[in-house]
């Protein structure tokens, strides 16, 4: 099964538990990988301590294994990334493709995209609070696995921020350093994050060695009954281990991979693990649908 050389990846951060959304896209995305013959890592995504819970790394990776969504290799801890975000921002910047920028959030609020103040420098006797990577002047365009065709015009291409003003790394910066570093070449992941895949590919670019991710696909978001994200805004309940083959149908089936009218062929009293190598059997990304998933919550 190995030597496919398809990477793939789960990266939650450890902001609280697991709930039945982080379900759909932690399975989906390992059912593809394992489905293919690859490799599946999971990376915690821990660079924002002020939103981060005590407690919550460790319950992740514990709930992950009571759902059998066991992982390659060991896990990754950004946090732990400093220098490696560091020599990439050094990067861009001698290549010109990050600038340092004094704007305040204040100075940017009628503004959708940045408009490029600080891009020629930095205007007289400020300090940069944050840097930007600078976005190529052109359509972006890719592929999705599930949500289709996909560009991204010069209306939506951003100079992002890869370091922000309080200090700590942005996600768009660690997540293509570590994508890269990994070898990651597979991103299946939340529709929710679809609008960060223009950027991302821009600084794969130029970070990625002549690598591209290669496989995008974009999961259909769960909504409640009054179609809000599955959340912990929203108070989604976290994952309970006790209830995992339960939830695991219920997962697939959301994800269009149980035969219609959800009969016959495994059933939740096969236990964990054979639910699981039956969905990677039987795995089609092709099946799973593009728009949101209406659940009411899991209650059997
Ligand atoms: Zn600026």
């Amino acid at each position: 099964m190995q030597g496919s050389g398809y990477v793939g990846r789960f990266a939650p951060s450890p902001t609280g538990r697991l709930h039945m959304g982080s379900l759909i896209a932690a399975l989906a995305s390992w059912c593809d990988a394992r489905h293919r013959g690859g490799q599946w890592l999971v990376r915690m995504e821990d660079l924002d301590p002020p939103r981060e819970v005590p407690g919550a790394a460790d319950d992740i990776l514990s709930t992950l294994e009571g759902f059998g969504l066991t992982w390659d290799g060991s896990v990754r801890y950004q946090s732990k990334r400093q220098e490696a975000y560091a020599d990439a921002l050094e990067m861009l910047i001698a290549e010109g493709r990050a600038f340092g920028c004094a704007c305040t959030r204040k100075m940017l609020a009628d503004h959708a995209v940045y408009p490029g103040t600080c891009k020629q420098g930095i205007p007289g006797g400020q300090d940069a609070r944050s840097y930007r990577f600078i976005m190529p002047e052109q359509t972006i365009h890719w592929q999705d696995e599930i949500q289709g065709p996909q560009s991204a015009g010069q209306e939506m291409l951003d100079d992002f921020v890869v370091r922000r003003a309080d200090g700590f790394w942005a996600y768009q910066l660690a997540v293509v350093v570590d994508d890269v570093d990994q070898g990651v070449n597979a991103v299946v992941r939340g529709a929710d994050l679809m609008d960060s895949t223009p950027g991302q590919m821009a600084l794969w670019d130029v970070l990625g060695a002549g690598r591209e991710a290669g496989h995008w696909g974009h999961l259909p978001l769960l909504v409640n009954a009054a179609g809000q994200k599955w959340s912990k805004q929203t108070l989604a309940e976290p994952l309970e281990v006790d209830r995992a083959p339960y939830l695991l149908m219920e997962a697939l089936q959301l994800l269009g991979q149980l035969p219609a009218g959800g009969a016959g062929e495994i059933q939740a009293s096969a236990g964990v693990s054979s639910i699981l190598s039956w969905a990677v059997d039987h795995w089609r990304m092709d099946r799973v649908p593009a728009g949101p998933l209406y659940w009411q919550g899991g209650q059997s």
